[in-house]
């Protein structure tokens, strides 16, 4: 399998629970850009399991804990890009959790969930 998401290397996983695993995106849009990524390779936030959506809510506000501790941002943008016309450049699901500094760009859109 050549998908990205399902061959992370163990470093870059800062928490993980039983069906999903949090990494910081490599480059990252705002410090503290990480991505929730489950561990069964699927197309789209829907095909995800009840089990496997609760995983990820988990995770996402583990995120959250995180980068309010090291940059107490003034909002957070999260979001997933679910499908090629969404900016989805890799078939696997993956809500995004990014703080931004300023209430000024919480409308501003999610770039896309291609990189690492
Ligand atoms: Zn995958």
């Amino acid at each position: 399998m050549d998908c990205p998401f399902c061959t992370l290397p163990p470093e870059r996983i800062t928490q993980e629970n039983e069906h999903a695993v949090l990494i910081r995106d490599a480059y990252p849009v705002s410090p503290g850009h990480s991505l929730v990524i489950p561990r069964r390779h699927i197309g789209s936030w829907f095909e995800a399991s009840e089990d496997e959506r609760t995983a990820m809510l988990a995770l996402l506000e583990a995120a959250k804990a995180m980068i309010d501790q090291e940059d107490r941002p003034d909002g957070y943008n999260i979001g997933i890009n679910d499908g090629p016309a969404a900016g989805q450049t890799v078939p696997h699901p993956l809500p995004q959790s990014r703080p931004q500094a300023a209430p000024l760009h919480a409308q501003k859109a999610l770039g896309s969930a291609h990189s690492l």
